[in-house]
């Protein structure tokens, strides 16, 4: 495995098909989900980890935002990672970028709404990536399935010829997604987190059962939510997947998301509901059967 900081130094170890996996580390097994598809699909699997400062919007997040190298380096070579970007700030943005990426149309919602600057930050660099590693695939989780969206219109506008592949959303045990920043969860949060779960599991069970109405599902999450005593979400949403339009009926294929701050960590969860002839397709996502790697002590 190369670990190097260049983008043409990346280039130069990457042959034949080449899959590319952003992240921003402290890797976990929705990571490794990606990793592994990249495998099984790629000559070449280059795994990016920089902590990319023009997403966040808080200060504060950013600067505790959980960081290991030496465990993440380790991760990867076990997921046969090939090649390990890791740029240092002057690689990526050595002077301040005059060029932003934004995809308003997909972002004034949702994340985008909640986060200012969070999409345009994410889409600057992941075009950075684009532009400088040129993978043929790039992996991402439907995760942060407003971020899928806006990556997939961001290479289809700007001609990067690369496939964005989507990948379910791999949880914990009881349903939590994992997230970097579940680390951060005390115990009341932890079983607060989990209801945010439960509840788009419920709402995606009235889908099945018939239920198309976009409001009535998103109640359907609120008071899921509410009656197993989570927190108030900061949104609840039925969405386009392709083109992130807010849904009144669930007639394409869509995710239903929730944001909600438990404690003092964000978190963000959806299932991604399709309607197909004989009903409701929802993708609840893999669960793991142990305890996530983001909890293993050296
Ligand atoms: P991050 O390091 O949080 O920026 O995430 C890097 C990639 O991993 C993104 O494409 C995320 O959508 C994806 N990802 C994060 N958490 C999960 C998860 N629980 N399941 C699947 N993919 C995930």
């Amino acid at each position: 495995m190369e670990v190097t900081g260049t983008f043409a130094d990346a280039r130069s170890h990457a042959d034949g098909v080449v899959g590319l996996v952003p992240t921003m580390g402290f890797l976990h097994e929705g990571h490794i989900s990606l990793l592994e598809a990249a495998r099984g699909d790629c000559d070449t699997v280059t795994m990016t980890l920089y902590v990319n400062p023009l997403q966040f919007d808080e200060a504060s997040d950013l600067q505790r935002y959980p960081r290991d190298r030496d465990r993440d380096l380790a991760l990867a070579k076990d997921a046969g990672v090939d090649v390990v970007f890791a740029p240092g700030p002057e690689v990526m943005f050595g002077t301040e970028p005059a060029t932003r990426v934004s995809v308003p149309p997909l972002t004034a919602t949702m994340e985008g709404a909640h986060r200012p600057g969070h999409f345009t930050g994410v889409a600057t660099v992941v075009a950075k990536l684009f532009a400088g590693l040129q993978p043929d695939r790039a992996y991402f989780g439907r995760k942060d399935a407003q971020q899928l969206a806006v990556v997939r219109r961001l290479a289809a506008d700007l001609s990067f010829p690369v496939d964005v592949v989507g990948r379910p959303i791999v949880r914990e045990g009881d349903g939590l997604a994992l997230s970097s920043r579940n680390v951060f969860l005390d115990a009341d949060a932890r079983r607060a987190a989990v209801t945010l779960s439960r509840g788009l599991f419920a709402a995606a069970d009235l889908a099945q059962d018939g239920e198309h109405r976009g409001d009535r599902l998103r109640t359907g999450v609120v008071d899921a939510i509410a009656d197993a005593g989570g927190p108030t979400p900061e949104y609840v949403e039925l969405a386009s997947q392709e083109d992130v339009s807010r849904l009144d009926v669930l007639d394409r294929p869509a995710f239903l998301a929730v944001a909600a701050r438990v404690g003092d960590v964000r978190l963000i969860d959806n299932v991604h509901l399709e309607v197909v002839p004989d009903g409701v397709t929802a993708d609840r996502g893999v669960r793991l059967d142990q305890p996530s790697i983001l909890y293993a002590r050296s």
